[in-house]
């Protein structure tokens, strides 16, 4: 499939668009913005029906779900429910062991699970269905033209796909203490031994906690929404009031 070419852009800007560094404009059925798998499931079915489809993303290809979400946090998980099998396996009448953890082979192995699947979500195969993919933010210039990179796109059909972005939530002394969130705890190579609380605002559930090393987290009634830790206790329904560095 192939997408229509003009060289040359519209003649006039619209209102508050910046200077025009693009070089091409290119006239689609429909547009994705992200590649995640919201906007690769869009453009796939639009390719297959015979569209012309371009998908424009900003960062990686497979979006969260590929690179720090679902495909990731299982590959973590598969390591961790190993190594808790290990440990209690004597149940079993197995003698159980205490593993010895290499943070970065846990890593490398969560790495490689992420490059196993990476073809599916790849630009190559997304172009082998007919799509055209830009790698570059898209923002809206109209209601029917967007700029991505060097590139004008317009279409009859826009599909917003551009998914989520981890909030930071804004307790006291965060700031203070080194933290992750889902972007950044799948690059860790460290051993974080028993100093990370982990606040899991989607799921109401706060997974684990032992006693903390560099930071305590304090909470105390409140909303719901946020679930706090103190002293290595859990108490759902309450809020994080601090964070603050072990004294
Ligand atoms: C730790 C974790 C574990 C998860 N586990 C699971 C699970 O087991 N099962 C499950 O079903 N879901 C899981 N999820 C949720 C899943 O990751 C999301 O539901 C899914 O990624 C949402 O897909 P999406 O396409 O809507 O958005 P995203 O995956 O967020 O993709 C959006 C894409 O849009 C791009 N983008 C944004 N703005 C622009 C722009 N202006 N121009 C160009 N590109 C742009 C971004 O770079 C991104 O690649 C998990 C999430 C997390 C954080």
């Amino acid at each position: 499939m192939q997408v229509k070419r003009q060289t040359n852009g519209p003649k006039t800007e619209a209102p508050g668009a910046a200077a025009s560094p693009e070089t091409e404009t290119i006239v689609a059925d429909i547009c994705v913005i992200g590649g995640g798998p919201g906007g690769l499931s869009v453009a796939a079915a639009g390719a297959a029906f015979g569209r012309k489809v371009v998908l424009v993303e900003r960062h990686k290809m497979g979006g969260d779900c590929l690179n720090y979400g679902c495909i990731p946090s299982k590959a973590l998980l598969a390591a961790g429910k190993r190594a808790h099998a290990m440990r209690t396996a004597a149940v079993f009448g197995i003698s159980g062991i205490d593993p010895e953890i290499d943070p970065r082979a846990v890593h490398n192995h969560v790495h490689g699970v992420i490059a196993a699947i990476a073809p599916n979500d790849s630009v190559e195969r997304f172009t082998g269905f007919g799509v055209r993919v830009i790698p570059a933010a898209a923002r809206f210039i109209d209601k029917s033209t967007i700029v991505a990179g060097e590139y004008r796109i317009k279409a009859r059909r826009f599909v917003l796909a551009t998914g989520s972005a981890p909030l930071v939530p804004p307790i006291p002394g965060l700031d203070s203490v080194p933290y992750f969130t889902n972007e950044t705890i799948f690059d860790n190579q460290q051993r974080l031994h028993e100093s990370y609380g982990i606040v899991d605002h989607t799921n109401d559930v706060l997974h684990e906690l032992a006693r903390a090393e560099t930071a305590v987290l304090r909470a105390e009634s409140g909303e719901r929404g946020i679930v706090g830790l103190a002293g290595g206790v859990l108490h759902e329904g309450q809020s994080i009031i601090a964070v603050r560095h072990k004294e």
